[in-house]
């Protein structure tokens, strides 16, 4: 099974490709995964089952038995490199006839038999709650069928599976708390595509973040739509929600994982700006091992568009979070993401944008131009009618802003000494090595007696708006 991972924290969150190789024999699987963080952890969940089921893996899709492809649909842009790869995979199908292609994730599921029927790019459709299915589904499929499993769960959390870990450096590793999401932000598919919200046991959750401490790693990110849900109730049930019982909250999550060893570094994403509450923040200023760094998308600065995007909260109470993080954990780092040229949006809301950016000067941003996403609020409720060049000149305007803010912020830590956990060696140079601050900034620095995994003391001697550099003291 050859995996190649297009590993964006969050699609447009561009990281290199990564690939796992396994020597074992039998059929030869490859697994491309597209999209967020949370698609590239499902990738290890089905690297585990297909490797219990026997399958190797290859690195080259055309000595593939079987490809699967874990894909996005969060803009309308991630789902058509989706569809120009499926194309390829389908080419290399005619010299090799008996290859299944597959499709999993969000498209799998938003698309459904159309990717069999109509588009004819598949074999195999397979939304994100039906990974436990794929080897039925690729016998089916072997037997001559064509196989569609995209039924979505109300308690599949694959809490039992322990993911094969597909990212090469062995330090940081992602855990999932909880799949789905309740919310209906108007422009956004995910809770059509991944379905309810439900919270994963957090007994398993701390075994899960135990084990990779114990197999080298030394960050783990929990990942969930909105991390600040998280509610288990301890029934014999499992999650089923019965209130007379006690329940774990997100805050109190946090403090079981940070158990585990204060040499095991907690990060978390995504937090919701309405359900933030001040436990959280307590919970990391308490705790040294919970890093200072809060992901806090606002998409607009403007409440009116802020409405209509259903997100339930206004700017003021935006910035009441954000005042709050400030008082709590005083040097703490904050990103966020940002929508341009939603609809109707006015140059007069657009420039709330700018302004919020100003109020907050985020560390870092994922910034996008709105995509209008079938069967969404949005789609059904309002026009699309800000036209594109104007939502990429509002783009470019965000962006500027906040490369000026990255570079201030990275210049203001130029001559401190920072604690950095090493991830992997620099793409520029193998003398050099890379890993992250508590804030998550990047740091580029000489290897010296350093190793991957080690926490290093690192005087930051230059930047730019991207990352520091430094010498290791
Ligand atoms: N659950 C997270 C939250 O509530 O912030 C976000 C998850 S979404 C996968 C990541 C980001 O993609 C969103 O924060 C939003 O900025 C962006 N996004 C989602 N739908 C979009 C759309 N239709 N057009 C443009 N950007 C979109
Ligand atoms: Fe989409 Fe909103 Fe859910 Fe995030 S919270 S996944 S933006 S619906």
């Amino acid at each position: 099974m050859g995996i190649v991972l297009d590993k964006d924290m969050d699609e447009a969150r561009q990281g290199e490709a990564i690939s796992m190789d396994s020597s074992k024999g039998g059929k030869k699987l490859y697994l491309e995964s597209y999209g967020c963080a949370m698609n590239f952890s499902d990738s290890e969940v089905v690297a585990s089952i297909m490797t219990n089921q026997g399958f190797s893996t290859t690195q080259d899709s055309e000595e593939a038995d079987v490809v699967l492809i874990n894909t996005c649909s969060i803009r309308e842009n991630a789902e058509q490199r989706i569809r120009n790869r499926l194309t390829q995979f389908n080419k290399a199908k005619r010299q090799r006839p008996g290859m299944v292609i597959g499709i999993l994730g969000c498209m799998a599921e938003r698309l459904k038999k159309n990717l069999l029927e109509e588009e004819k790019l598949v074999d195999l459709v397979a939304g994100p709650d039906s990974y436990r299915d794929l080897p039925g589904l690729i016998s089916e499929v072997e037997g001559g069928q064509k196989a569609v499993n995209v039924l979505l769960s109300r308690d599949e959390t694959y809490a039992d599976i322990n993911p094969v870990r597909l990212d090469k450096n062995g330090v940081t590793g992602f855990v999932s708390i909880t799949r789905g999401c309740d919310n209906m932000c108007s422009f956004c598919v995910v809770p059509f595509t991944r379905g309810r919200e439900r919270s994963r046991d957090p007994h398993t959750i701390v075994q899960e973040c135990a084990a990779l401490f114990n197999a080298g790693y030394r960050e783990v990110t929990l990942l969930g739509q909105n991390v600040d849900s998280y509610r288990w109730n301890m029934t014999s049930k499992g999650d089923i929600k019965d209130e007379t019982k006690p329940t774990t909250n997100f805050a109190e999550l946090l403090v079981m994982v940070a158990g585990v060893h204060p040499e095991l570094r907690i990060r978390f994403s995504t937090s919701h700006p309405k359900d933030m509450t001040d436990d959280v923040l307590y919970a990391i200023a308490n705790h040294k091992n919970i890093c200072n760094y809060i992901h806090l998308p606002v998409q607009s600065g403007n409440s009116d568009i802020l409405k209509k995007m259903n997100r339930g909260y206004t700017r003021e109470w935006y910035m009441n979070r954000i005042d709050a993080i400030k008082r709590i954990i005083p040097d703490c780092g904050i990103s966020t993401d940002i929508i341009s040229g939603f609809c109707g949006e006015t140059i007069e809301e657009h420039q709330d944008t700018l302004s919020i950016m100003r109020e907050v000067e985020y560390d870092s941003a994922y910034m996008y131009k709105y995509s209008e996403r079938p069967k969404t609020l949005a789609e059904r409720k309002y026009e699309d009618n800000i036209p594109e060049d104007e939502k990429q000149r509002r783009l470019e305007e965000i962006i500027e802003l906040q490369h000026g803010h990255s570079l201030k912020i990275h210049k203001a830590q130029i001559g401190q000494i920072q604690e950095v956990l090493v991830e992997k060696e620099s793409r520029r140079s193998s003398e050099q090595l890379m890993g992250r601050t508590d804030k998550n900034h990047k740091v580029i620095f000489d290897r010296k007696d350093a190793k991957i995994g080690d926490y290093v003391m690192v005087k930051i001697t230059d930047c730019n708006k991207a990352s520091l550099r430094g010498e290791i003291v």
